[in-house]
């Protein structure tokens, strides 16, 4: 059977040596093997958190086997599960057939996003593929998946979503297959994309449908067929309507994201305020000049008033 391995964006390291069995409890086994004493209670705690939180996508959910997670302190250690083909940014991966996660060491590597985060993500695309029990998945979807349950939909998303759609650079979903040979910048616009388009899928389907989805997905044997067998649409009619979707709402977002836009904005109302000041002002002093016409004036006296005397005569 061939490997199957799943990369990410993100990753975590510690190296052989130390075992550390982390809970089995609820029919739930995670082992963490790594060599650094002080990272195994973290990483523990991050496991067992990261389990949970994935978990909480599906309904009746049922571990298959033990699950262990090994974190490595060199590139060669981890390129030596990685293989060929794995591109430099990545920092993790989850490996369905092993049952396994193999993560940089957070001492010894920058990453990209919080360890947290990052085992979240690997966790993510090892139980959808326990869940979907060896069907093959897309890369879109999967990744999507990993992305939905590790990570929220932020202004940093719209942003690069937004952007992608004004600079019409929005990537078929069928060719993000190949995202591990994408650059970094075009990899990041492809996690998003897949990102959006499987919170699209959850957030019109919604947990118990989403689960139905992915059962009949499971039924099926076959992620096309099953998918239209759930959705009455092939995938590339769902991604036509997918990119009709962001498109819309994405369209007018950008002016909303961009700095120069706000700028122009607050601009705009600085300058209607001070016009408004100055209408006041200028009201104000009106008044006050009819107010003090008013309070000198004074109205002449029936039957002709008062005999004028010229002082000029006197
Ligand atoms: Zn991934």
């Amino acid at each position: 059977m061939q490997l199957i391995k799943v990369c990410s964006i993100f990753f975590i390291i510690c190296a052989w040596g130390s075992i550390n069995t982390v809970h089995s409890t609820d029919n739930v086994e995670l082992e963490v093997i790594c060599t650094n004493s002080t990272l195994n209670k973290s990483i523990d705690k991050a496991a067992q958190i990261a389990y949970y939180k994935v978990q909480d996508y599906f309904d009746d959910f049922q571990q298959l086997g033990k699950i262990t997670i090994k974190v490595v302190e060199s590139d060669k250690e981890f390129y030596d599960y990685m293989g060929d083909g794995f591109p430099d940014w990545g920092v993790g991966v989850a490996l369905p057939d092993e049952n396994a996660i193999v993560m940089k060491s957070p001492d010894l590597y920058n990453y990209p996003h919080e360890f947290d985060e990052v085992l979240t993500h690997e966790m993510g695309h090892l139980l959808l593929h326990q869940k979907l029990n060896g069907a093959d998945i897309p890369r879109w979807f999967d990744e999507g998946f990993a992305q939905m349950v590790s990570t929220s939909w932020s202004l940093q998303q719209m942003t690069t979503m937004t952007l992608a759609v004004w600079g019409n650079n929005i990537i078929p979903l069928d060719h993000l297959e190949t995202v591990n040979q994408f650059d970094q910048a075009k990899a990041k616009l492809a996690y998003t994309e897949s990102f959006s388009t499987v919170l699209y899928i959850y957030q019109k389907a919604g947990k118990t449908g989403f689960n139905k989805f992915l059962e009949t997905i499971h039924l099926n044997s076959d992620f096309e067929r099953g998918f239209y067998a759930a959705t009455g649409y092939t995938i590339k009619k769902f991604s036509e309507l997918w990119q009709n979707d962001i498109k819309n709402k994405y369209h007018w977002a950008f002016l909303i994201n961009d700095p120069r836009f706000i700028y122009f904005i607050m601009l705009a109302l600085f300058l209607l305020a001070l016009v408004v000041k100055l209408i006041k002002k200028y009201k104000l002093k009106r008044e006050l000049e009819e107010t003090h016409y008013h309070s000198n004036y004074e109205p002449p006296l029936e039957n002709g008033g008062p005999t004028i005397i010229n002082p000029k005569k006197w």
